[in-house]
């Protein structure tokens, strides 16, 4: 059986070194907001080549708390328009209207899923302040294009990094295009910890500033708060955790650019569509997903097959009940995907057999037979 994700394995490769980490903490006595956090801030952000990383709980705080900070700096208001992709993972939309901001969902690019620029331009109104770009399946959106928008119609831009680590283009990585960019460290994510974590990496020292308190209350310094602050850190841990794992992050991505190029060069079959990538360096593989009008009969041809399979996502944020006020939406393109995606398992420890296992199953897959 190839199974989609095997945490336990994927851990595994560093078993050593995380148990003496976790040791070094235990030790220390010293669980939040101290070195080890502070040693992998800075080996992130050096990593991403910016300024400041400040981690948080979440890649969904880290997201709503920059909005959140961009509000306290007046930088936007309540009720402002943030454009978001309507292919996405819900958190992405959740953390704008946790902020009490609008979004404003946009079709994707046909070919990348990501949010399509010509789109993004159709839909700004006076209200619009933010474009959130969500790098999806670990691909760069289309950067240059945004970053044009964003500096023609002044708006800040906030990236969802969090299936990108380490994406990059024309030498810059994922995390340091936007004005700032929000970082998932859940444990299937490409930079995973042990639990939940988050970051925000920016080169603005004021942002960076503010989202310290933010995550911690609201308060530089203790009992005294400057905003209405959340309780949203990296713990000592999570942090130390993550020490070890970004050292693989390289050789990890590299693996995985090498698994989806061998599923490119040998899955061939007409039922199915093979993701496209106009720049390799752009993509690091979160997920591998391949379109077809045949899906249930896929999965289940795979599974026959031994190999385990995921969708993402089966539905579209706007679709949810969650967003009601959306359901009236229409998004073809948007929708069409959620119907025809399949996620292929893409782990980097998938050895010879196993990828030969899942590009068989795909090569045998026959439509109604
Ligand atoms: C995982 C994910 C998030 C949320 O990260 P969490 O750490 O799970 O809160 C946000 N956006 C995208 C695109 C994600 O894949």
């Amino acid at each position: 059986m190839v199974n989609f994700l095997e945490l336990k394995r994927l851990n595994a490769q560093y078993e050593n070194e995380l148990k003496q980490a976790c040791a070094r903490v235990i030790e220390s006595g010293w669980y939040i907001l101290g070195n080890e956090t502070e040693k992998f801030e800075q080996e992130f952000a050096d990593y991403c080549g910016v300024k400041h990383c400040i981690g948080v709980a979440n890649g969904l705080d880290a997201l709503t708390l920059t909005l959140k900070a961009w509000r306290e700096l007046g930088k936007i208001n309540q009720g402002d328009e943030v454009i978001v992709p309507g292919n996405t993972y819900i958190a992405s939309v959740l953390a704008v209207t946790e902020a009490d901001l609008v979004p404003v969902f946009v079709e994707p690019d046909e070919m990348t899923h990501n949010i399509c620029p010509k789109a993004i331009e159709a839909v700004i109104t006076e209200k619009t302040k933010v474009i959130l770009p969500v790098h999806l399946y670990g691909q760069l959106a289309d950067m240059p294009a945004i970053m044009a928008l964003a500096s023609k119609y002044n708006l800040l831009v906030l990236e969802d990094s969090a299936q990108s680590h380490g994406a990059e283009l024309h030498d810059k990585k994922s995390g340091a295009w936007g004005d700032a960019s929000g970082f998932s460290f859940y444990p299937g994510k490409n930079l995973g910890a042990l639990g939940d974590g988050g970051a925000i990496t920016t080169n603005d020292d004021e942002l960076a500033e503010t989202l310290r308190a933010l995550r911690n209350y609201g308060s530089h310094i203790k009992y005294q708060n400057l905003y209405q602050g959340l309780n949203s850190r990296l713990d000592e841990i999570q942090s130390a955790m993550l020490s070890v794992k970004l050292k693989y992050l390289p050789s990890q991505t590299q693996a995985r650019q090498e698994l989806a190029d061998y599923y490119i060069k040998n899955i061939s079959n007409p039922a199915i569509v093979l993701p496209e990538v106009p720049e390799k360096e752009a993509h690091v593989w979160h997920l591998f997903v391949v379109r077809t009008t045949h899906r249930d009969a896929l999965i289940e041809h795979l599974t026959k097959c031994g190999v385990q399979t995921q969708v993402h996502y089966p539905i579209a944020p706007h679709k949810q009940q969650a967003y009601q006020e959306f359901n009236h939406l229409s998004l073809p393109l948007t929708e069409q995907l959620q119907n025809e995606v399949l996620s292929l398992p893409m782990s980097p420890y998938l050895d010879e057999q196993e990828r030969r296992v899942v590009v068989d199953a795909m090569n045998s897959f026959k439509v109604n037979v």
